[in-house]
């Protein structure tokens, strides 16, 4: 082992076909093994440190053990663990987004997409920089300021260029108090090259879903084009990191394979990630096939029901307490309620998956991606989280201070999440409620914001924070953040 070098694995050391079956093997052997459960749970348990809550996380093996086990108790018992994490690092705060679609236009042939290069039922459409624009105003106006940006795969009609030239287009949009503080990025694995582009353009993220880390699955639902490629789609997350972007985020479209192999493959990737780079993913994404154009949900054999869903969540939580957790509004409110506890640390709100959703709503899908299941606006998502007990945060401070990577992590790990992330989410929901509430939202809203500042636990933050939260009210804004 003496010249081991994570940096150098490939696709198919890092994420071992052998080594998932042998976990899963030995979680089913173990799923009743109440001693050793018990025992992961206590190791998995935040610890009180000299600066606030501290996590070890799990192995893949330790967290697939979790998954497995089917007695009731034990279950409960990581529900109430998965609680705990997401308090003691998280607090309550739920950071919104909305995705940006740019254009459909894909070579590739995944099975359940429907942007799949056969499919003559959908509408290509790509934005123009004038569209982009349009569609940005109206995302500000509804009070957005992070966006995920997504596009198919499409080197003539979707070129890095275009990526770049449409994030400049996004930065540079102001519409009244509006603007869009942080992209992320959902495109096609690409070269070192074209990820210093993204890094240069100003990306928070780089997300990009395994769909499925099952080799032989991925190869029969990815027949052809570039996509099809497992090896250049698995190790694209170690080039992005090589290219300088420390953010990243993973996922698996659960439905696809077996979730019990998705599972220890995530956590197989999050870990070479860390061991390669030395930190693990900032996100890890929840995607559950969905009815599309051409793509009928029902054809996939291995879909997952709500409590799995839940489940997986809980498990992901517990196993990776540090990296955060995306979920779309490819779920319901009923879902989302249900599992935003568990361990959820951001949602899309008022999402259009279709390109230039935004600016033509009334249109027929003939566009869209999935089917959205929750179709609220984000008045009434930001309302509705604040009475589930979550602070909806609008804050992208990490991001403009260049606390990424492994500085992101040093704040989580160093529990001063309550003196940093909890002032900037108040701070960015009084811009939100002050520009674009309802007076029922804004109402609860200041309720809540004047309760939650007693919450910050230095003196000094808190009263800076009260101090700036009044001046927001004034209409002064200097984008105050900590
Ligand atoms: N072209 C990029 C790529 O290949 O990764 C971006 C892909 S797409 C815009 C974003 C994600 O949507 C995909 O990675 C896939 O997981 C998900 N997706 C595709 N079809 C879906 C479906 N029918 N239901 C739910 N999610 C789907």
């Amino acid at each position: 082992m003496s010249n081991y070098n994570p940096k150098s694995m490939k696709a198919e050391e890092f994420i071992s076909h052998e080594e998932i079956l042998k976990t899963i093997e030995y979680a089913e052997k173990n799923k009743r093994n109440v001693e050793l459960i018990d025992s992961i749970l206590e190791k998995a348990r935040p610890k009180q440190g000299e600066f606030g809550f501290h996590c070890e996380g799990l192995s893949h093996r330790e967290a697939s053990v979790l998954l497995a086990c089917d007695i009731p108790e034990k279950i409960e018992k990581m529900y109430s663990l998965a609680k705990e994490i997401k308090k003691a690092l998280y607090g309550n705060r739920i950071v919104l987004f909305a995705p940006l679609y740019l254009s459909n236009y894909c070579i590739n042939s995944c099975v359940y997409c429907p942007y799949h290069t056969q499919n003559k039922s959908i509408c290509r459409k790509k934005l123009t920089q004038e569209e982009i624009r349009d569609e940005v105003i109206a995302l500000q106006d509804m009070g957005h300021k992070r966006l995920a940006l997504e596009a198919g795969e499409h080197p003539k009609m979707n070129p890095i260029e275009y990526i770049l030239e449409s994030i400049k287009t996004i930065y540079s949009v102001h519409h009244k108090n509006g603007a869009i503080r942080r992209v992320n990025v959902n495109i096609a694995a690409t070269t070192v090259e074209n990820y210093k582009k993204l890094k240069e353009a100003g990306i928070g993220t780089y997300i990009l879903f395994q769909e499925t880390y099952h080799k032989e699955s991925y190869k029969k639902l990815h027949p052809a084009g570039p996509k099809s490629d497992y090896a250049y789609h698995t190790e694209a997350m170690d080039r992005a990191m090589e290219a300088g972007i420390d953010d990243v985020g993973l996922g698996v479209l659960f439905g696809l394979e077996g979730y019990k192999y998705e599972f220890a493959g995530l956590l197989m990737h999050a870990e070479h990630l860390e061991a390669a780079f030395g930190v693990g993913p900032h996100t890890i994404s929840v995607p559950r096939i969905k009815r599309a154009a051409d793509i009928d949900p029902t054809v996939f054999d291995n879909g997952i029901d709500d409590e799995t869903f839940a489940k997986i969540i809980a498990c992901i939580r517990i196993a990776v307490p540090y990296t955060g957790m995306i979920m779309s509004t490819r779920e319901s409110e009923n879902v989302r309620s249900r599992v935003l506890e568990l361990g959820i640390s951001q949602i899309s709100g008022a999402s259009r998956t279709s390109v230039g959703g935004y600016t033509e709503p009334l249109r027929p899908h003939e566009t869209e991606q999935f089917d959205v299941s929750d179709q609220r606006t984000l008045d009434e998502v930001v309302y509705w989280l604040m009475t589930l007990g979550h602070i909806p945060s609008f804050c992208t401070a990490c991001y403009i201070e260049g606390r990424t990577g492994d500085r992101f992590m040093s704040l989580c790990k160093t529990g001063q999440i309550l003196n940093c992330c909890h002032p900037n989410a108040l701070m960015t929901l009084t811009e939100y409620l002050v520009d674009y509430a309802s007076e029922k939202t804004k109402k609860l809203g200041f309720e809540i914001i004047e309760k939650e500042l007693s919450r910050i636990p230095k003196d000094k933050v808190r009263d800076i924070a009260k101090r700036n939260i009044e001046e927001i009210k004034n209409d002064n804004r200097r984008n105050f953040r900590f």
